[in-house]
């Protein structure tokens, strides 16, 4: 199922969302299904439950390869529930990002580059990881939405913003 994208200004993106609780886990499935489509046809690499509506902590990732990301990993899209950032790198590196809710505007955002994270799977399992790169960007990116702020919030120079069409002549420029 196909769902309705929340757009920046709408009150759901700036609010804290709730955990998913033990009970309520098992019926994630179906909101996780749809969150993955939707972000597939929107050809996002990520997406999060308040951008769907739901204020709940719980969202996608999953880089591949496309127009806006041509260097991205492949990665089966992961949901995690109840995210936790355990640790991070003091290094960060700037890189561009966009966001399906705020749509035509990408900037270049600061982001750590190595991040020791915590999440609950679908199947109710505690996991670890480490992320690098581009993965941890998008983690960094989702893990935002589910406390109230988007990249917009992060970008240190707005004079850096750049349109999405502006950024594809940019991308077909470089050799
Ligand atoms: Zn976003």
């Amino acid at each position: 199922m196909i769902l309705p994208i929340t757009q920046l200004g709408q009150p759901v993106l700036r609010g804290k969302a709730s955990p998913v609780s033990k009970k309520t886990l098992r019926q994630m499935r179906p909101l996780i299904q749809a969150m993955i489509q939707t972000m597939h046809k929107a050809r996002g690499v990520g997406i999060a439950a308040p951008q769907v509506g739901k204020s709940l902590r719980l969202f996608i990732v999953a880089p591949q390869p496309s127009v806006r990301y041509p260097h991205a990993p492949r990665m089966k899209p992961v949901a995690m529930i109840n995210p936790r950032l355990i640790k991070h790198s003091r290094a960060m590196n700037t890189g561009w990002e966009g966001c399906l809710s705020i749509p035509g505007i990408r900037g270049q955002v600061p982001r750590y580059t190595k991040i020791h994270i915590q999440f609950t799977s679908e199947t109710g399992d505690l996991r670890s990881a480490v992320l690098t790169g581009f993965v941890a960007r998008i983690f960094q990116h989702e893990f935002d939405h589910i406390n109230g702020r988007v990249f917009l919030d992060r970008v240190r120079n707005t004079r850096t913003l750049v349109t999405e069409r502006e950024y594809r002549t940019r991308l077909q420029r470089k050799p």
